[in-house]
C-alpha cells in the first residue's frame, strides 16, 4: 500500500515513522520546503521544548476546547514515547521548569535532525522541494459504497515538483500541512483549502499564543518601555463591561514597539481569543490588563517599604529615588503616571500621593486592542472540524483514505510542549492506521 504524507513538520515525520512499521506500506513524505522539520529549529526560543514532563491525563487539560479528541492519539504515543525514541537516536533531555522538557545540548536542531535521521532510517522516500496543490479522489465503485459513509476516496495528489505539475498515486493520503504561523518554515495554510475542496469545513483560523496590541495612550507606555522584560509579576486581564477577571497569571512579561508579549502574555491569548465577545470588548477598550509589579508584598508592605527607601534618601528628588524599586527602564513612565513632581524632594512628598504610587505598582493599567497576526503566532487556532474526523484513528469521515495531523486540526494547546505532543501522537496515530 503506498502512503503519501503531504508536509514533514513533526506530525509529518512521526506518521511516517509509525507508517513504516508496516513493511508492506510504501511511505512517501512530500515537504515543499528544501528540508523537513523547519518550525522544529523556530521551537522553544531554538531550544525546543520537546514535550511536557505532566502525566498524559494533564495533557488534555492544557488543550482548551477539543482537548478530549485527542485521547486516543495520547494514549497511542505518549510523552515517554517521544523522549524514547529521541533518546535511542542520542538525544538526551531534561526537565525544566513547568514540566517542560529541552534536549540536554539546549539545541532545536539535535530534535530535528534526529527526527530526520529516524524517517530515512525508517526506509521513507522524501522527496522536497515539492508542493502539494490538491488531493485526488476518485468515487468508490456501487458495491464498496455500500459499507460506507461516502462515496469519496482518495487515489493520490497533485504536486508541483521544480516547476513541474506531477500526479503521485497514493492508497491513503496523510494531510500534515501545519497552520498558517510562522511562513516562513513552511507552513502558509494550504491544506485547509484542499481539505475544503473536498468537503471539510474549516474552523475559523485565528492566532494563538501571540503577543498583543494596545490601545493609543498605553502604546505610548509601552513603547516608552519597549525591550523591558519583567519577571515575577502578576498579571491580571480583566473584562471591564462585567467587572470579571478573563484570565491571571504570575511570571515573565514583555513590553515591545506595538505592545506587549512574554510567556505570561502570550498564554493569555489564548484565553482571550475564547472569551465570549472578545472582538467587541477590544474594540470597546474594555478588556484592561492590569500588571502588578510587587506581587509579593501588599499594598500596606509596599507603602512601607517605599517610606523606608524614601527616608533613607531624604533630600533627594523623587526622579532620583526610584532605582531601587523599579527598572531603569521604567522609572520614566512610573513618574509620569504618579503625577508627582519628579523633583520634588522625597521627604515633601504626601500621603495621598505615596498612595497613589502604591496603586500604580500594584496595578500598572495598559488597555488592550488585539492580537497580532497570525505570521507571529507560536500556534494556530482553529482548523479541519474535529467532528469530521475519526478520533481513533485521525481518519476523514468524508474522504476514504484521507487521514489528517498536527496542527492543520482544530485543537491548539498552551504553551509547555503540548503542542509538539499533539503533532507526534496525531501523527502517529493517522501512520499507524
Ligand atoms: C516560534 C514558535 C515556537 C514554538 N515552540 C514550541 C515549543 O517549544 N514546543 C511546542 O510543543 N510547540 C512549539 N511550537 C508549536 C509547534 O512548532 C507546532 O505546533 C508544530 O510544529 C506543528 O507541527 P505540524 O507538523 O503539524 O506542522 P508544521 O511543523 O508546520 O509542518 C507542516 C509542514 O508541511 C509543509 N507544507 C505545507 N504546505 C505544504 C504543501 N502544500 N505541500 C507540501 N508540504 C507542505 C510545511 O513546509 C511544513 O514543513 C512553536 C511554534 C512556533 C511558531
Amino acid at each position: 500500500m503506498r502512503v503519501v504524507i503531504v508536509g514533514g513538520g513533526a506530525a509529518g515525520m512521526l506518521a511516517a515513522i509509525s507508517s513504516s512499521k508496516n513493511k508492506e506500506n510504501e511511505v512517501i513524505i512530500l515537504e515543499k520546503m528544501n528540508m523537513l522539520g523547519k518550525k522544529i529549529l523556530v521551537t522553544g526560543k531554538g531550544r525546543c521544548n520537546i514535550t511536557s514532563n505532566l502525566p498524559m491525563d494533564d495533557f488534555i487539560k492544557n488543550v482548551p476546547g477539543n482537548g478530549k479528541f485527542l485521547y486516543s492519539a495520547f494514549n497511542n504515543f505518549t510523552n515517554r514515547d517521544i523522549l524514547e525514541l529521541l533518546k535511542k537516536e542520542g538525544v538526551e533531555t531534561k526537565v525544566e521548569r513547568g514540566n517542560r522538557i529541552f534536549p540536554v545540548s539546549d539545541k532545536a536542531q539535535d530534535v530535528q535532525k534526529a527526527l530526520i535521521r529516524i524517517v530515512e532510517k525508517s526506509g521513507v522516500k522524501i522527496i522536497t522541494n515539492c508542493k502539494v496543490i490538491k488531493i485526488l479522489i476518485s468515487n468508490l465503485s456501487d458495491n464498496e459504497a455500500k459499507n460506507n459513509e461516502n462515496n469519496k476516496q482518495v487515489c493520490g495528489v497533485l504536486a508541483n515538483i521544480n516547476g513541474k505539475e506531477k500526479e503521485i498515486k497514493a492508497d491513503k493520503v496523510i494531510l500534515a500541512t501545519g497552520g498558517k504561523s510562522y511562513p516562513g518554515t513552511g507552513s502558509t495554510g494550504d491544506g485547509y483549502k484542499m481539505a475544503e475542496e473536498l468537503g471539510h469545513t474549516i474552523i475559523k483560523i485565528r492566532p494563538s499564543l501571540v503577543p498583543l496590541t494596545v490601545h493609543e495612550n498605553s502604546l505610548k507606555l509601552c513603547k516608552n518601555m519597549q525591550g523591558l522584560s519583567l519577571k515575577n509579576v502578576g498579571i491580571k486581564f480583566i473584562d471591564l463591561e462585567k467587572n470579571k477577571s478573563i484570565y491571571e497569571d504570575f511570571g515573565e512579561m514583555l513590553f515591545t514597539h506595538f505592545g506587549v508579549s512574554g510567556p505570561t502574555v502570550l498564554s493569555a491569548s489564548a484565553h482571550l481569543l475564547r472569551y465570549k465577545n472578545i472582538d467587541e470588548l477590544l474594540k470597546n477598550k474594555k478588556v484592561v490588563l492590569t500588571i502588578d509589579l510587587k506581587p509579593a508584598l501588599t499594598e500596606k508592605k509596599l507603602d512601607e517599604r517605599i517610606l523606608r527607601d524614601f527616608s533613607e534618601e531624604k533630600n533627594k528628588e523623587y526622579k532620583n529615588c526610584l532605582n531601587k524599586l523599579l527598572p531603569k527602564k521604567m522609572i520614566e513612565t512610573v513618574i509620569q503616571l504618579s503625577k508627582i513632581n519628579p523633583e520634588k524632594k522625597v521627604n515633601e512628598i504626601t500621603k495621598e500621593e505615596r498612595k497613589n504610587l502604591v496603586s500604580i505598582l500594584k496595578g500598572l493599567n495598559i488597555y488592550i486592542k488585539g492580537f497580532r497576526p497570525i505570521e507571529e503566532a507560536i500556534i494556530t487556532s482553529g482548523g479541519i472540524k474535529t467532528s469530521e474526523i475519526n478520533p481513533k484513528k485521525m481518519e476523514s469521515k468524508i474522504v476514504k483514505g484521507l487521514y489528517f495531523a498536527g496542527e492543520i486540526i482544530d485543537v491548539d494547546a498552551y504553551t509547555g510542549g503540548f503542542n509538539l505532543q499533539i503533532a507526534y501522537s496525531t501523527g502517529v496515530t493517522a501512520g499507524m492506521n
